[in-house]
């Protein structure tokens, strides 16, 4: 039996009440798909959350938001989706591939005879529209299109986070639904046993702004006291190219690119990287880039939006001095 359904859906992921950002992202992402069909986005919320009905003003035709969810419990939210799921018969449903997301997907597509693509970069449709994911491989040589073929089911997706822009609130408005998760057929396999926040002060690179990143060009670990010391004059989130991880300069929490961390930040600033294609994977969509390198014709400072050639041990206490100065 063919995909019937009609409409794209997006899961909208919550953390203790707080919906994630990475909501917008998919909004933005289903947009598209369904604009191309001229159907509607219809957002799931997994749990109530503040903020939950601003998905509504973002482009989300309709909010439903599931209750009696537990925190984390991957087979509840997975089992609550696909009720819901064969009630509302979407075409599509989108989630985020972040760790929640990579394990309620593919019980999603168990649960509903889907045919599951992973980890997009971006979303397309074919000539019959049918959902076609765009992925990386071969370290982010080659980009892979994947058909996702459905038998019964609705197509699913899971989409990178910032492979998207965050949908602005728009003044449109949807409608928003309180309907208890049916969680009756969930296996209940895991448990949630305890939280444990974060208790770095660091800015997470995943939500920053702006990013100052450096890389191997910094020589040795006491390179990131002086990109620190940057990041914290221009309030920015402190990220790193592979080498720098792979060195034991910084933990892997920091690594951007396609084994790392994708951002989309305003600002990028790479230190001592030289732009190999598997970092350029993780943060090319950034607004502005700038450049701090000694070797003119490496890739980073020919994308770069302003390539500053130069040794990073001269340059960024000049910069910093500068923003000092600037701010009196
Ligand atoms: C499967 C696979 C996955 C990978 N995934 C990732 C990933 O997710 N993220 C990632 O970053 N890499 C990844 N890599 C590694 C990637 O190929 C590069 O090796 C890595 O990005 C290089 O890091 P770098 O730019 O810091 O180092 P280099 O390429 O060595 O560049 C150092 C740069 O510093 C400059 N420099 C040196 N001294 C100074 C100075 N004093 N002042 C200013 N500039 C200076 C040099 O001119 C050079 O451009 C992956 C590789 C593979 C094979």
């Amino acid at each position: 039996m063919a995909n019937t359904g009609s409409g794209v859906w997006v899961v909208a992921e919550t953390r203790r009440g707080k919906l994630l950002p990475t909501a917008f992202e998919l909004v933005t992402a289903a947009k598209s798909i369904a604009s191309q069909r001229g159907e509607t986005v219809t957002a799931v919320v997994l749990g109530a959350a503040e903020g939950a009905e601003g998905l509504a003003s973002a482009g989300a035709a309709k909010v439903l938001l599931l209750e009696g969810l537990g925190e984390f419990a991957d087979d509840a939210c997975a089992a609550a989706i696909a009720a819901a799921a064969k009630a509302g018969a979407p075409r599509t449903i989108l989630l985020s591939s972040g760790v929640f997301g990579r394990s309620v997907a593919p019980r999603l597509a168990v649960a509903l005879n889907s045919g599951l693509g992973s980890d997009a970069v971006a979303l397309e449709l074919d000539a019959e529209k049918r959902l076609v994911v765009k992925r990386a491989a071969y370290a982010g040589n080659v980009t892979q299109k994947v058909l996702v073929k459905s038998q019964s089911g609705p197509e699913l997706a899971t989409v990178r986070p910032m492979a998207y822009p965050r949908s602005a609130v728009n003044g449109s408005h949807g409608t928003v639904e309180k309907v208890q998760g049916d969680v009756s057929a969930a296996k209940g396999r895991t448990r949630y046993a305890s939280f444990a926040a974060d208790a770095s002060p660091e800015l997470d690179i995943g939500a920053a702004e702006k990013i100052v990143s450096g890389g191997r060009g910094l020589g040795d670990p006491k390179g990131f006291e002086l990109i620190r010391a940057l990041a914290q004059a221009m309030g920015a989130a402190v990220g790193a190219s592979r080498a720098a991880v792979d060195s034991g300069w910084i933990p892997y929490k920091h690594q951007v690119g396609i084994t790392g961390r994708s951002v989309r930040p305003r600002l990028y600033m790479a230190c001592g990287i030289s732009g190999q294609i598997q970092h350029m994977g993780g943060m090319k969509s950034s607004d502005v880039i700038v450049a701090i390198n000694t070797d003119a014709d490496c890739p980073m400072m020919k994308a770069a939006n302003y390539a500053v050639q130069g040794d990073l041990y001269k340059v960024i206490p000049a910069l910093i001095d500068a923003i000092k100065q600037a701010r009196g």
